[in-house]
């Protein structure tokens, strides 16, 4: 098939692509492609070179539409001081500690200049080495942690959760902060030319976080993010977003990306945004034959999806035959439903 990926996706992230793409929107560490590209920890998290070579094999090797260079979403929380854990092969980078209190994370100074911060400049590296072997013919995607996650990780889960009920005032205050930081820390991606950011926010999803918390507390937290960014970015919320769709879509985000508890038929049709998903990521992918991730793709492709996609980060141990067989179903769609 004759395609220019990058401008097919880019299209398909603004909902107005001619035929559905077939990409991950979410990270793309799988150890299978470690091994077959010779990219392994910790050089793949150090070394731009190898860990380019990673990211571009999703797309020359499995065939995706674009590149995803990034494999975790802890860096913003990262600049605003937590602490992450070392790398190991069969996992992305997690938080290890939660350095603020209550009292102490309104004192937070949100840097200026993300790009010069944290892991961001290695981010920049990442995106230089990509760019380097695909040029301007493959989009490269990259991401961030939002701010209900960031959030989380600065004080603690269980902790900012009791506090989103027990003092709403100040988790609003919280939420202030942490949105700035992303907007902050998507920018500098964007500048460094990623292509498309996506802002993934697990924190917020239900049944973590009520519907009706999501729109008064969360949403406009969102709303600010989506009207601060520009074409193609995208939201992504994990778990059962059926009863939160709605706002999501309302955040303003040129694309949502959602997970297999998301009836997707319904989501497509509500949506405004372009919408990316949803093959099951904890259990198709990972553990599934080759037939089941097909046939998941299938049913994505048929009800309306822009892009079929993982559902979210796919597993590190998620074998290369699964994504491959995504890929395949997608080019039986589009060869059938579009005569390419
Ligand atoms: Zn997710």
């Amino acid at each position: 098939m004759d395609i220019d990926y990058k401008q097919h996706v880019l299209e398909a992230l603004e909902g107005n692509e001619d035929f559905p793409a077939v990409t991950s929107v979410t990270t793309t560490k799988i150890i299978d492609m470690m091994e077959e590209v010779n990219a392994r920890t910790p050089e793949v998290e150090t070394d731009p070179e190898t860990h380019a070579r990673l990211a571009v094999s999703l797309h020359e090797i499995v065939g995706f539409d674009s590149v995803h260079p990034i494999h975790d979403i802890t860096m913003n929380s990262e600049v605003l001081g937590c602490e992450i854990s070392e790398p190991v092969a069969d996992d992305r980078f997690n938080i290890e500690t939660h350095p603020e209190t209550p009292e102490s994370i309104l004192e937070l100074e949100v840097p200026e200049n993300f790009a010069e911060k944290g892991r961001f400049p290695l981010f920049k590296e990442y995106y230089d080495a990509t760019y380097e072997k695909v040029g301007g013919e493959v989009a490269i995607l990259g991401i961030v942690e939002g701010p209900t996650t960031a959030a989380g990780n600065l004080l603690g889960e269980e902790e900012f959760m009791k506090l989103f009920i027990s003092k709403p005032d100040l988790t609003e205050d919280i939420l202030d902060i942490t949105t700035e930081a992303v907007i902050k820390g998507a920018k500098a991606l964007k500048d460094f030319g990623y292509d498309s950011v996506e802002v993934a926010d697990p924190t917020a999803a239900p049944p973590m976080v009520k519907p009706d918390d999501f729109h008064e507390k969360i949403q406009p937290h969102l709303k600010e993010i989506g009207n601060s960014l520009g074409n193609h970015d995208l939201l992504h919320i994990c778990g059962p977003t059926d009863p939160i769709v709605e706002y999501m879509d309302e955040c303003n985000f040129p694309a949502l990306s959602v997970e297999e508890e998301n009836t997707i038929e319904k989501t497509v049709e509500i949506a405004d945004s372009a919408v990316c998903g949803n093959v099951s990521t904890t259990t198709t992918l990972f553990n599934g034959t080759s037939k089941e991730a097909y046939d998941e793709a299938v049913k994505a492709l048929e009800a309306g999806v822009d892009i079929v996609a993982p559902a979210c980060g796919i597993p590190e141990d998620c074998p290369k035959e699964n994504l491959i067989a995504m890929v395949e179903a997608w080019e039986d769609f589009v060869s059938k439903e579009y005569s390419l």
